[in-house]
């Protein structure tokens, strides 16, 4: 690792081919941080089968999670650790023994958690409930001080820190508090112009699209309910095609509020020139995911890499926890 800032750590659930969504919450953070920042990007696979039922597509979406991230331009080359989380099995080592000092009310109660009972009451399983604690082992283990997190995203931070100072509080100063780097992961809203753009929902342009589908897919977006006809004026600020000409077309989007506002321009042309926008927003990338597809092995071997680099951070800090408890 450089001589940077600090050392980040961020993890995924592999969900395979990364959509808008994801890649203007998560992934152009992911990049920029770089720059400042020792990095740590981690595909969390364990906590993946919290809620997984169908374990038979991890190992693709795995590959094809971590194909999109490398394409964007999260760089090995920069120092950055890019890995599978069961890969250093360390991680459940540590959770096991994170786990004997986190009370079980603090997992209980976390709306995260009560959320999860009411989405999924057939599978409450104990996984489930220490999901915080594998997630702090994840970011302890690596002795990551910066974690990056949306404000909405605090709380699930803050429980990692409040087991750190117990631990701490306990065996004395070895584990690393966290701290939260306040980034803006914006919400993307799907095709359907309601709920959050997901995969599970079926509601997701993806990144890696070839120019005809990105179109097929946006020209199926919602827009202004109210717009019924190609003469009423309509109302940009409630059309999810608009919040997307704000990110991908930043030399339009000002001209097309207003054509929009006067009816000078149809939702038709208008979707048509964010499809544009966003081919061409993603032609380097998709140039670049090809060239690295090409080589079968490259993804898995940058992955291996990463988490033989991730294993020596961690095995010093699993050394360091053992010795601080008193493990014989
Ligand atoms: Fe949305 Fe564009 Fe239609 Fe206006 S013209 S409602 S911004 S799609």
């Amino acid at each position: 690792m450089g001589n940077k800032k600090g050392r980040v750590f961020s993890g995924a659930r592999p969900t395979g081919r990364q959509h808008l969504g994801n890649y203007l919450g998560a992934i152009r953070n992911y990049v920029a941080l770089q720059d400042e920042y020792d990095c740590i990007y981690c595909v969390v696979d364990l906590h993946a089968l919290t809620t997984l039922s169908d374990t038979d597509k991890l190992h693709e979406w795995t590959y094809e999670m971590a194909l999109d991230w490398l394409a964007a331009g999260i760089d090995p080359e920069q120092g950055t650790l890019v890995f599978i989380q069961s890969h250093v099995p360390q991680v459940v080592e540590l959770h096991l023994l994170l786990s004997m000092v986190t009370p079980l009310g603090w997992l209980t109660r976390l709306p995260t958690f009560k959320e999860k009972v009411r989405q999924q009451p057939e599978n409450v399983n104990y996984g489930l409930v220490g999901y915080p604690v594998l997630m702090a082992s994840d970011i302890t283990l690596y002795k990551a001080d910066t974690v990056p997190v949306g404000v909405d995203q605090a709380p699930h931070l803050e429980i990692t820190r409040e087991i750190v100072r117990r631990f701490n509080r306990i065996f004395g100063e070895v584990l690393v508090e966290p701290q939260a780097k306040h980034t803006e992961f914006t919400k993307v809203l799907g095709i359907d112009g309601e709920q959050k753009m997901s995969k599970s929902l079926n509601n997701h342009i993806e990144i890696a699209s070839a120019p005809d589908e990105i179109k097929r897919r946006v020209m199926e977006m919602m827009t202004d309910p109210a717009r019924q006809y190609r003469s009423d004026p309509g109302h940009p600020e409630v059309c999810n095609v608009f919040t997307l000409h704000g990110f991908f077309s930043p030399g339009e989007v000002a001209q097309i509020g207003t054509d929009c506002r006067a009816a000078d321009i149809g939702c038709v042309q208008c979707k048509q020139r964010l499809a544009e926008n966003l081919a061409a927003y993603f032609a380097p990338f998709r140039e670049r995911r090809a060239e690295l597809a090409a080589d079968p092995d490259y993804v898995w071997d940058v992955l291996a890499e990463g988490a033989r680099r991730a294993s020596e951070i961690a095995a010093v800090t699993i050394a360091e926890v053992k010795a601080a408890i008193g493990l014989p």
